[in-house]
């Protein structure tokens, strides 16, 4: 078979990487309109910007022999391999190291201008193996952080990039063979920069696909989880208390003429209220219980491991907690109370029906005279109630 446009393989190698970069802004942009932009993006677009016109110069070079300077495609290399840094610096929200590798960045391009040609390779690839080393590592950081794939890609780009350039000064140094060594830059170069433009629209794909699953969750005013997040937070513990019969208890809390609160201090101030009581009752939860707002001004805990009477104890201790010290907001002075029920199950855990009953509880409570805990056993024969905090 024969060759196909060998004499025009920079150009097309160079549609290719301007093809894929142009698609995968173009997702990028679309996604930062509709939610907050990624974290990053602006370096991240300035990366690729020069890296474009790194491609460019060296298409030029390699295509048509234009009398380029030929140390360009060398500090574009180094210019844009620095700001790999520091746009995975931003999006890491880590910023150490970005003055000195500045400065260095700097020297290194300077020295372009003075340095005998044979020494300049050296020096172009001990910089970007910096950065990119750099840039790496912080990609790394991220992607354990965040849990994002798409930032451990960059960090593999980054490795082989690290890997890559000594061998190819190694072929220039001790094997003596600069044509391979160039085709060895090259190729490290264009995988580098493909998985690098693949890395970044996953990162952004994931965060948004994570920013989506936590709408869908967690709520929005306290950072609470929702109903639905709380089922997903249960699933293994409940599974674990089935097997093994373990008690698990429930607490609804519902804080009590809230609606005068939103009527005598406005609805922003409502939202401050929810927001304190929904910081309060998790201070007071373990880390295994599961706390999530449920309504307006409703909550629901739920405790694994926990009977009846520890879960009325806890129950107590956040009425207490919220009841017994007034909020002070914007120089105003709020009295808060809270009722709450508390239920518990042994066993086989049907949500719903713990639930259930620790509603009712709740509303025992609220006819008790409200700011008290009530509890409902959950057994079918006989249902107690017990009002263990008589308040006026
Ligand atoms: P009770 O003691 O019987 O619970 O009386 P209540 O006034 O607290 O109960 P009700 O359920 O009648 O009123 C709840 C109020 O909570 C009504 C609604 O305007 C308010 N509310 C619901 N969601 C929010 C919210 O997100 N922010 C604010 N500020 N208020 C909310
Ligand atoms: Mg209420
Ligand atoms: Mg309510």
């Amino acid at each position: 078979m024969e060759q196909i446009f060998t004499e025009n393989w920079a150009t097309m190698h160079l549609g290719l990487i301007f093809s894929l970069t142009l698609a995968q802004m173009l997702v990028v942009y679309v996604l930062s309109d509709s939610y907050s932009p990624p974290a990053g993006l602006g370096l991240y677009t300035v990366y690729f910007m020069t890296a474009l016109i790194g491609w460019i110069t060296v298409t030029l070079q390699q295509s048509t022999s234009a009398p380029i300077g030929a140390n360009l495609p060398s500090v574009t290399a180094m210019i844009n391999s620095y700001i790999l840094f520091a746009a995975a610096g931003q999006r890491a929200g880590i910023h150490q190291g970005r003055i000195i590798l500045g400065v260095i960045c700097l020297l290194a391009t300077l020295s372009m201008f003075f340095l005998p040609s044979e020494h300049m390779v050296y020096a172009h690839c001990a910089a970007v193996t910096l950065f990119v080393g750099a840039a790496g590592a912080l990609c790394a950081i991220r992607s354990i952080r965040t849990r994002n794939v798409g930032d451990a890609i960059i960090a593999y780009a980054a490795l082989l990039t690290v890997v890559g350039l000594p061998v190819a000064l190694y072929y220039l140094a001790v094997e003596n063979n600069p044509s391979m060594s160039q085709t060895v830059i090259f190729g490290i170069y264009s995988w580098s920069f493909a998985l690098i433009t693949i890395g970044f629209l996953a990162s952004v794909l994931i965060e948004y696909q994570q920013h989506l699953s936590h709408l869908a969750t967690e709520d929005p005013l306290t950072r609470l989880l929702n109903r639905r997040g709380l089922e997903d937070a249960l699933q293994v513990s409940f599974a674990h208390a089935t097997r093994h019969g373990h008690p698990t208890a429930a607490i609804v809390a519902d804080i009590d003429h809230f609606k005068k609160v939103n009527d005598n201090f406005g609805h922003d101030t409502g939202d401050q209220v929810i927001r304190f009581v929904a910081n309060s009752i998790q201070h007071l939860c373990r880390g295994s219980d599961v706390v999530a707002r449920t309504g307006g001004e409703e909550f629901l805990l739920v405790l694994p491991e926990t009977d009846l009477d520890a879960a009325r104890i806890l129950a107590e201790r956040i009425r207490a907690m919220i009841g017994e010290q007034p909020l002070h907001l914007d120089g105003q002075r709020i009295a808060i109370t809270i009722s709450l029920g508390v239920a518990c199950i042994e066993g086989d855990i049907d949500l719903d029906h713990l639930i259930q009953e620790a509603d009712q509880a709740m509303y025992l409570a609220k006819q008790g005279g409200r700011n008290r805990v009530a509890s409902v056993e959950n057994k079918p024969v006989r249902i107690r109630s017990t009002v263990i905090k008589e308040q006026a």
